[in-house]
């Protein structure tokens, strides 16, 4: 059967200017992650994200969003994603905390995520970080023009699984444009040369939620933070991305700074 794809497609012109909403986010994800040692405060860390997108003409993303506080999501140890920021909430050594943010500039959303360390951490927490941040550029290298979403699904998983790790079901990456969240929905599981068929102009956000044990999650009592059932760490790692003709560009970066860290 036919069906019309609800997908809203971007022209070059609209992605260089997501790129810009992109770069911001990706600055304020850097400048967060510079800022994780033992001893701060996620509330801390949240204010160093807004106050720097709103000083460069950006407005926090999250912020407000379905009614979220914060201008980030942090999510530390057995917590997956959606953690509110808390000046009660204090990084300790070994901790490893995911941070998500995101920055609107001109109507142009950008999103991303990255998990960072806390002072040093357990060599295989070390390894959950270093599979899953490879997961999410085994999706993102699935991202070309003529494969399916399902391709990115199942490179994404493939990396995850090979190493032992759960793949989280029940929260996935998404289409993004002038809102954040559009169509479609971005497994990080799934069969190849399945699902919807990936075009130019499509512009999607990648974000592995990789856990060290089961996949199962449970929604705490505030409605956000989203935990692993049973306790052991997780790891998120995101970027967003344009489908092009000449490939996959990634938009939450920073010209001088490829990586957040
Ligand atoms: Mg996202």
């Amino acid at each position: 059967m036919l069906r019309r794809s609800s997908v809203p497609l971007k022209t070059p012109d609209e992605i260089d200017a997501m790129a810009e909403a992109g770069r911001l986010s990706a600055k304020a994800l850097r400048k967060v992650g510079e800022a994780v040692k033992p001893g701060v405060s996620t509330a801390e860390l949240d204010e160093i994200a807004e106050t720097l997108i709103r000083e460069e003409g950006g407005i926090p993303a999250f912020k407000g969003y379905g009614g979220f506080p914060g201008t980030i999501c942090a999510s530390i140890n057995d917590e997956i994603v959606h953690g509110i920021p808390s000046k009660q909430r204090i990084l300790q050594e070994g901790d490893i905390i995911s941070i998500d943010t995101g920055a609107i500039v001109d109507g142009w959303v950008g999103d991303n995520a990255w998990t960072y360390g806390v002072g040093t951490i357990d060599s295989n927490w070390e390894k959950l970080l270093a599979t899953t941040e490879e997961s999410l550029w085994a999706g993102i290298a699935a991202a070309q023009s003529g494969n399916r979403l399902g391709d990115i699904g199942h490179a994404v998983q493939k990396v995850a699984e090979r190493a032992g790790y759960g793949v989280v079901r029940e929260y996935a990456g998404h289409g993004i444009g002038r809102v954040m969240h559009e169509e479609p929905t971005v497994r990080n599981y799934g069969r190849p040369h399945t699902g919807l068929v990936l075009q130019p102009g499509m512009v999607i956000a990648i974000e592995p939620m990789v856990t060290m044990g089961t996949y199962r999650t449970v929604l705490q009592p505030d409605g956000w933070l989203v935990c692993t059932r049973d306790g052991l760490p997780s790891a998120h790692f995101e970027k967003t991305v344009a489908i092009t003709d000449s490939g996959v560009r990634v938009l939450t970066e920073e010209p001088d700074y490829p990586r957040p860290l």
